[in-house]
């Protein structure tokens, strides 16, 4: 089974359907996009010399071309690596010379860029991905290529925002599991629903795209690309039945947009959120202003969108379970397995520890890295390096990534559960918790916190409160205020860049003291 058949059967039964729209603009049928993905794989095939398995690398932002190559690298019984758009062409070369991409396209002003920094052992041909190039390349219409399910299709490199980015090997029969899914567990589709591409194409707006394909559904590409709240809303009234994937972000700038009414709420069917916590009291809020619309899902590279998700029949705020199913990532997606490993190693359904995955969504390993596929996959389930609890009837609590968590004074301090309760403050619009080394304790905590627009808060009234709900030892020791958090465009925080921040602060102070010092601008509660 090649993926790409999602595409060619909606060509065949549902081929008058618009597949894709640019802004309001339709740009092509299914008919039309199926064969120039056909006929774009022919070129990569005969004019480029792309073989069955070889890979090409993406390096763009949200474009109708994108899902094009995406397309075309499939019928090609090519493996298509999307990388993310945000990072440094040193990093792409990066990527490009771990996975060997034979090709790489990119938007046109990347291309020099990307070039010089092409390492010399593995320079790869390096085009632009606009429609004057693709038509050049273009050959006769090409059938799929024959694949086998389990032949790698796509290589999605994690962010690396605890490490050097991995390629998570998917195959073909991992993305037709977390298709299906969809369909069992979020909604059912049809040629009247549309997604919109508001996340980057190169993680969930282009893997949750697979479902919308499949059923003859509109892909509306914003244009220019990238999310503006208000494009949303105009988009929404002309569109209709509305799904798209925000980061909890982007969730939160949604609701508060200026544009959004009665109107846009009536015609978003689905806002599926995730990539990050979704904190209680963001989905109370989101809640407030969309009603049940926000479907939580828990997923990761090596097991895309589909580990875990809260789904919107879960929502009644009049269930005696709401608050503990708010807080959590609500439970295994069909035909998926979730654990818990315990410091021991042993394996269990329900208690905390380490989520493990089994099912058809997981990955097959990292790509040529197989100390990191033996440390990920053990004895046939995913490690996911997530901290979580699994209830008696199978809801799943997250609790932080396994490398932050914190220890303090030989005590687990979960980031988190101190997140989650800074948060009740009403002045509090984001917050980070991060560990950082103390001499003394291990570790102390250390709380980065973003004021909400003209309201203030300060370091003793977040301490009152902690103290208030959680026991003494898990209170940050020390406060950061901060105009905004540093977050990857996954809608990540990059936790390393805020520890790194401490680091070299300390260092700094240390050099000019000649000891760890606390730095001008927080506020210390020793
Ligand atoms: P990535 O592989 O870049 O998609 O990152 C996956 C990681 O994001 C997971 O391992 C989790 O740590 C986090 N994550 C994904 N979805 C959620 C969610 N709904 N709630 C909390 N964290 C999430």
């Amino acid at each position: 089974m090649n993926i790409a058949s999602l595409l060619a059967n909606t060509a065949r039964s549902q081929g008058n359907e618009t597949a894709v729209f640019h802004g309001e603009r339709p740009v092509w049928t299914y008919r039309e996009m199926a064969r120039r993905a056909a006929t774009l794989a022919q070129g990569l095939q005969h004019r480029l010399g792309v073989a069955r398995g070889d890979r090409i690398l993406l390096w763009a932002g949200n474009s109708p071309e994108y899902v094009e190559v995406i397309f075309a690298a499939w019928f090609a019984g090519a493996v298509i690596v999307p990388v993310n758009v945000a990072l440094h062409p040193r990093e792409v070369a990066s990527i490009a010379n771990d996975c060997g991409a034979r090709v790489c396209f990119t938007a046109i002003e990347k291309v020099g860029p990307l070039q010089e920094c092409a390492p010399s052992q593995h320079v790869p041909r390096i085009l632009p991905i606009g429609d004057t190039t693709l038509n050049e390349l273009r050959g006769e219409e090409l059938g799929q290529a024959d694949v086998s399910s389990s032949d790698t299709a796509w290589v999605f490199y994690t962010s690396g925002t605890t490490g050097r980015p991995k390629g998570a090997m998917l195959s073909h029969q991992n993305l037709l599991a977390m298709t299906l899914s969809y369909l069992a567990d979020v909604d059912f589709l049809s040629p009247q629903d549309s997604f919109f591409h508001l996340a980057p194409q190169s993680h969930a707006a282009g893997l949750l795209m697979l479902a919308h394909v499949m059923k003859g559904a509109r892909n509306v590409i914003p244009d220019p690309a990238g999310f503006d709240p208000d494009d949303v809303c105009r988009l929404t009234r002309t569109f209709g039945s509305v799904t798209s994937f925000m980061s909890p972000t982007m969730l939160g700038r949604f609701i508060t947009a200026s544009t959004l009414d009665d109107d846009v709420i009536a015609q978003t069917r689905t806002v599926l959120c995730g990539g990050a916590p979704i904190y209680v009291e963001d989905m109370k809020r989101a809640l407030d202003v969309l009603g049940p619309k926000v479907w939580n899902g828990y997923g990761q590279g090596e097991a895309p969108c589909t580990i875990s998700a809260l789904s919107k029949a879960w929502l009644d705020p009049s269930h005696p379970d709401f608050e503990r199913r708010l807080a959590s990532v609500g439970v295994a997606r069909s035909g998926v397995e979730i654990a818990v490993r315990a410091a021991d190693g042993s394996l269990s359904r329900t208690g905390s520890g380490e989520i493990a995955v089994r099912g058809p969504v997981v990955m097959s390993g990292y790509w040529r890295d197989e100390p990191a596929t033996r440390a990920a996959l053990r004895e046939g389930w995913l490690m996911t390096g997530d901290l979580g609890v699994i209830d008696d009837d199978g809801l799943l609590t997250l609790k932080g990534r396994a490398k932050e968590l914190i220890i303090s004074g030989g005590s687990n301090i979960y980031p988190r559960e101190v997140e989650e309760v800074l948060l009740r403050h009403p002045a509090v619009a984001e917050v980070a918790v991060v560990g950082v080394p103390d001499p003394v304790w291990g570790e102390n905590v250390v709380a980065f916190v973003v004021a909400r627009a003209g309201d203030e808060v300060t370091a003793s009234e977040l301490d009152e409160l902690c103290l208030s709900q959680i026991a003494r030892f898990k209170r940050p020791k020390e406060y950061r205020f901060l105009p905004g958090l540093p977050k990857n465009n996954a809608g990540k925080v990059l936790k390393r860049e805020l520890q790194a921040k401490l680091r070299s602060n300390a260092d700094c102070l240390a050099q000019v003291q000649g000891q760890v010092a606390r730095t001008v601008g927080s506020h210390s509660l020793e």
